[in-house]
């Protein structure tokens, strides 16, 4: 079992928020060992750790906490952090939204590059499968079933001929991550992008943070791989589960999946523990050092 891992030093970085569209900056900081990911708003000092009893998956994005605290559209950020094998980290916003950045998780994977992993004395706790959990939306469902690492079948289908059919087949290692999935962008049909904007949401999307497709070509520039779509799904995926606190080993497949039914897919694995054990480790995972709804420490040792 591998050792669990922080960054080595604090690194900034700032964007505008998709939905708002307003200006947020986020600090990313080194955690101590069992700290897990963990949010602290700035402008309240709450600290909200990334767990799927703290979210709340609205249409088009994930929002971790509550009123005042809420930090939104942390999928991306959370999936970065967790695709290149990150445990512990302190993840601080000014503002309420995390920025959208190019709209793929690859600015996040820079900036925690630049930052450097270190190794922590501990061994980490996964999350093991032994036995299938499957969830379902009529003819959208999500499968786990057991594995000893993170492997995904991803399949999409969409009726706009460009999108169609896609499907994904791949382990989840760091490597993997940074090359074949990270880069993929979010993307947006272009009716649904001025039905966003008409009800006030995606204020701050762009062609240069979307992937908007029209009814038969793309109409924001070159795609970064042909089946980019459903590689961004996978993205989202990775992001979602880390909701789990525990990294998971688990083979996944998905069809026509997407954040609900992520997140409907963690509450289920963890609403049923006869079907899976902690290995490794040797603690809980996550021990929240604050409170929620406390003012953290200005001293805060890690
Ligand atoms: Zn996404």
């Amino acid at each position: 079992m591998r050792r669990q891992r922080t960054i080595r030093q604090a690194v900034v970085s700032e964007g505008i928020g998709l939905h708002t569209g307003l200006p947020g900056r986020i600090r990313l900081l080194p955690a101590p060992e069992d700290h897990g990911i963990q949010f602290r708003h700035a402008a309240t000092g709450t600290i909200v750790p990334a767990r799927i009893d703290h979210a709340q998956e609205l249409a088009f994005a994930t929002r971790i906490g509550l009123g005042q605290s809420a930090i939104s559209t942390v999928e991306h950020l959370l999936s970065a952090i967790r695709g290149v094998g990150i445990d512990n980290i302190l993840v601080e916003l000014e503002g309420g939204e995390v920025p959208i950045m190019d709209g793929s998780a690859e600015p996040f994977v820079e900036i925690l590059g630049e930052a450097g992993i270190r190794e922590q004395e501990r061994p980490v706790t996964v999350l093991r499968l032994t036995a299938p959990v499957e969830v379902r939306d009529g003819a959208k469902w999500i499968r786990a079933e057991p594995s000893d690492e993170l492997t995904v079948d991803y399949r999409i289908s969409f009726d706009n001929p460009l999108v169609g059919y896609q499907r994904y087949v791949g382990t989840v290692d760091p490597e993997t991550y940074r090359k074949a999935i990270a880069p993929a962008r979010t993307f947006g049909f272009l009716k649904d992008v001025k039905y966003l904007k008409s009800q006030g949401l995606g204020l701050g999307g762009s062609y240069s943070n979307c992937v908007i497709v029209d009814d038969h070509r793309v109409v924001s520039g070159e795609l970064r791989f042909p089946d980019e779509f459903v590689r961004h799904k996978v993205l989202d995926l990775v992001g979602d589960l880390a909701l789990l606190e525990y990294p998971l080993a688990a083979s996944i497949t998905a069809h026509k999946a997407g954040h609900a039914l992520h997140a409907d897919l963690v509450r289920a694995i963890l609403a049923r523990p006869e079907c899976w054990e902690l290995v490794g480790g040797g603690g809980p995972a996550f021990v929240v050092p604050f409170p929620l709804e406390t003012e953290i420490p200005a001293a805060i040792a890690l």
